[in-house]
């Protein structure tokens, strides 16, 4: 079986046979600049000591400092951290951002920990890799099972080691602590332009549009949310537990409210006050949500969700790649001869670090935007990389997740071109 980084490099060789990289470029996107692996001891509370395990890896920072989330889940390994670090690299080029890559993690069941133990370990992490973070380093961000309540505490423990308020340090923090509006769902509203731009291509009306979505996280939820006020008919959802399925369009606001009640999924057609309306629903398994015959499928949870074992069973027209490396290489061969049309994470999930590069602008600057301004300034960047992707794939016959990386690839390889390569000193 393949790593996960080796499956992440073969879409790198992949782009390979469309370009012509100098080798000193290949070779620089082969191996992380920097890996860091760390011990937390925490006090827990009832007064035995843990020692959790966490990283902070840097890919690459050519193009500017490094940027990635954080990550709290019993699966993070290394081996992990360093894809999602390189994808974080081609991301942050494909939109244009001045950013190179990073991604951190911290091995860990956030539902065991009490907040208490949560922050002790938010706070740990923190001084173990303050080293090599800062603002014009590596700035970290929220990702799976963390959140703005956490970039906050991280970011108090960052200004109480440098000795100063440093905010530019973390982005994903709460708003009323120098955070960016936005930014919650800015990662579901950037998905949703890419999707629009896509679809125009297919005279597809949203009222006409059905979408099941995997993954009800800070993504998923919000990307949905955004899409039903559009009119697109969310007709299935899923979280860790499992999916439902109804012919009665879903409203998201309204099953996470039940959700948020009682940790459940369940279909809500209203609510007036505390009275509440239940559709009819189905539960599913997530392996059944993925094979729904829907227009659209959105994956919003965590990597390697289609693979050789389900990828001929998919039956979607168009799949939505919200997560990070929710399709094996194999898969999306099988995806590809069956005519499904994969709209790629590094574009569609860029949205949430664009913002949070509008945040780290907004905090260096001390002048904070509105909502409006986020809102056009996030729509402008998602349009137009979006339309450069597609334009790119047509005019080379490529698979979009070829053209986004093409795309990202000339960037980052402009910028190490610049710095002289083998054939500039031979010249
Ligand atoms: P989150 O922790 O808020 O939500 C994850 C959701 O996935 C939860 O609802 C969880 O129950 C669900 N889930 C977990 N395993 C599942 C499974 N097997 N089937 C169905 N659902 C499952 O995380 P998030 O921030 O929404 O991130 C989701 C994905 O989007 C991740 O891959 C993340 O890297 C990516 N992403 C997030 C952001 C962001 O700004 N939040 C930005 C870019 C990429």
């Amino acid at each position: 079986m393949t790593s996960l980084f080796e499956d992440a490099q073969s879409r790198l060789i992949e782009v390979m046979k469309y370009v012509t990289l100098s080798d000193d470029v290949v070779n620089r996107l082969k191996y992380p600049k920097k890996a860091l692996s760390v011990s937390i001891p925490v006090r827990m509370d009832d007064g035995a000591l843990r020692v959790f395990t966490g990283y902070r890896v840097q890919f690459d920072d050519t193009r500017g400092p490094t940027k990635g989330g954080i990550r709290f889940h019993p699966d993070v390994n290394l081996d992990e951290i360093t894809s999602l670090s390189f994808w974080m690299t081609i991301k942050c080029a494909v939109v244009g951002l001045p950013f190179g890559g990073a991604k951190g993690g911290i091995k860990v069941t956030p539902k065991e920990l009490s907040l208490l133990e949560l922050e002790r370990l938010s706070r740990g992490y923190i001084r173990a890799i303050a080293d090599i973070i800062g603002p014009k380093r590596d700035i970290p961000a929220p990702d799976v099972y963390t959140n703005a309540t956490i970039m906050g505490w991280m970011a108090d423990e960052y200004y109480q080691i440098m000795r100063e308020q440093l905010p530019a340090v973390i982005t994903g923090k709460p708003v009323h602590l120098n955070g960016s509006l936005g930014r919650d769902s800015a990662t579901g509203q950037g998905a949703l332009f890419v999707l629009l731009q896509w679809l125009k291509a297919f005279e597809l009306a949203p009222e006409n549009t059905t979408i099941a979505i995997q993954g009800f996280g800070n993504a998923g939820f919000h990307f949905a949310k955004l899409a039903y006020e559009l009119g697109f008919r969310i007709v299935a959802l899923s979280d860790s537990k499992g999916g439902i399925v109804s012919n009665d369009d879903l409203n998201p606001q309204l099953v996470m409210n039940q959700k948020l009640a009682d940790n459940t999924l369940k279909a809500m057609l209203y609510c007036d006050g505390s009275v509440c309306r239940e559709a009819e629903f189905n539960v599913v398994s997530n392996e059944e949500l993925l094979e729904l015959n829907v227009d659209v499928l959105v994956l919003a949870a965590l990597e390697n969700q289609i693979t050789e074992q389900n990828a001929d069973k998919i039956r979607a027209k168009h799949i939505l790649e919200i997560a990070n490396g929710p399709i094996s290489p194999e898969a999306d061969e099988v995806l590809k001869r069956k005519g499904i049309n994969v709209l790629p994470d590094v574009l569609v999930n860029a949205g949430g670090v664009t913002v949070s590069y509008f945040e780290w602008v907004q905090n260096r600057s001390g002048f904070y935007w509105d909502n409006s301004e986020i809102n056009c300034r996030l729509k402008k960047i998602m349009d137009t990389e979006a339309n450069n992707v597609f334009d790119l794939a047509r005019q080379k016959k490529l698979s979009l997740r070829s053209a986004a990386y093409l795309h990202g690839i000339n960037r980052i390889s402009g910028a190490m071109t610049e710095h002289g390569t083998r054939e500039y000193f031979q010249k």
